[in-house]
């Protein structure tokens, strides 16, 4: 089925929506979400909603409730209006948001908590695994419950819903610490919650003497673009330490309205950096990754990871090889500029940490130099002064 977006004037009523255009030739209406409440509601959060748009045998709809009694699904208008052919199961971005049997199919490496997250959480919604900084779950629920995401755990559970009291407990522990220099907001998806909420956290992070850098990690301006709107801007322009990670995956994602959402927070001053994560089908080919980075570039959205895809129970048939990453690797450096080339990551499984992996460029080392070798694969001697 072909998809056609209607994106309207900002003098229309707010709202979104999915609509079909007729049984007979239903062809899939995305209406303007100006507001991103509508949006929210209008998502397809059911088996019976994706039925309505994609052709599904009673086999597979049978295979699909299953799914979603295990993981939740919801898919915002914006993002499934980017699936170019909805007949298509190997759709890259269909396959980021439609449930799949495979997410039931048990691994025998896969974990629920694979960073062991839990473990390393002091206090309740905060995780501290590195010196410097710590992770702030504020919330457990998305716009977009990304099939391959590693914190699946989360959707289910009531870290899902944190309390002002948790938030607050856990910034008693960032004060007490004062090594903690960095808080990384995220969840789930921050902004999901209320813009006064935000505020609220925002405020209660900077207030924390010790507390220099914020970051808010969102795919909102990926999956819901309507969410950056002037209200939420002019809360976030008010901190002027905030840095902003978001997801990008596939090259389709970069499109009108996430570079608009883009380009207000970066008229709000924040950096925006972008975290991919390597899955099989959807980005595990170098064309493709250039191609997004490039994009991203342009956009001044910084490519900074590429995260190969945890061992997260429900995930598995996303992970490629850690070889695959390499190669990825392999074909960017020297073919295209160093500002599109992410720094290749493996999190290490029990909360070992961020590994950066990259191509092997030191062939040897001798008192008097080194043997690099370069993208073109040709190996020369280079002399390196001792000390
Ligand atoms: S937005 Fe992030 S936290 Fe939410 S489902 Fe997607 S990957 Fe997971």
């Amino acid at each position: 089925m072909e998809n056609k977006k209607n994106v309207g004037s900002v003098d229309e009523e707010p709202g979104g929506s999915i609509e079909e255009s007729g049984s007979d030739n239903a062809v899939l209406v995305i209406t303007s979400c100006q507001n991103w409440h509508t949006a929210y509601k209008n998502s397809l959060r059911s088996v019976e909603d994706l039925s309505r748009y994609l052709s599904l045998s009673e086999e597979d709809k049978t295979n699909l409730r299953q799914v979603a009694k295990t993981y939740h699904m919801r898919i915002t208008p914006h993002y499934f209006s980017l699936i170019k052919d909805y007949a298509d199961t190997k759709d890259p971005i269909r396959m980021q948001c439609v449930p799949s049997p495979e997410e039931i199919r048990q691994e025998e490496h896969e974990r629920i908590d694979p960073l062991s997250e839990e473990k390393t959480s002091p206090v309740p919604c905060l995780v501290h695994r590195y010196p410097d900084r710590v992770l702030l779950l504020v919330t457990g629920k998305c716009f977009m419950y990304c099939r391959h995401c590693t914190r699946k755990r989360l959707w289910h559970t009531k870290l899902a819903e944190p309390t002002l009291k948790d938030i607050d407990l856990a910034l008693t522990y960032v004060q007490d610490n004062p090594q903690i220099r960095e808080v990384i907001i995220s969840g789930g998806d921050p902004l999901t919650l209320p813009t006064e909420r935000l505020d609220y956290i925002l405020s209660s992070v900077v207030r924390r003497t010790n507390v220099e850098v914020v970051r808010i990690g969102t795919r909102s301006p990926v999956v819901m673009p309507e969410r950056i709107d002037d209200n939420l801007c002019k809360v976030l322009e008010k901190y002027h330490n905030l840095w902003v990670n978001v997801q990008f995956n596939h090259p389709r994602e970069v499109n009108p309205d996430s570079i608009a959402a883009c380009g207000k927070l970066q008229r709000c001053g924040i950096p925006i950096s972008n975290q991919s994560v390597l899955l099989r089908g959807v980005n595990d080919d170098p064309q493709v990754m250039i191609e997004l980075c490039r994009k991203l570039q342009a956009i001044r959205v910084r490519p900074y990871y590429m995260y190969q895809c945890d061992p997260v129970v429900g995930a598995w048939h996303f992970r490629t090889s850690v070889w695959r990453g390499i190669e990825i690797l392999e074909k960017m450096r020297g073919h295209t500029g160093g500002l599109c080339i992410p720094t290749y990551v493996v999190d290490g499984i029990d909360g070992k940490g961020k590994i950066p992996i990259s191509p092997n460029y030191l062939v040897s080392m001798s008192p008097d130099g080194v043997t690099l070798r370069n993208y073109k694969n040709e190996t020369f001697f280079y002399y390196s002064p001792k000390g």
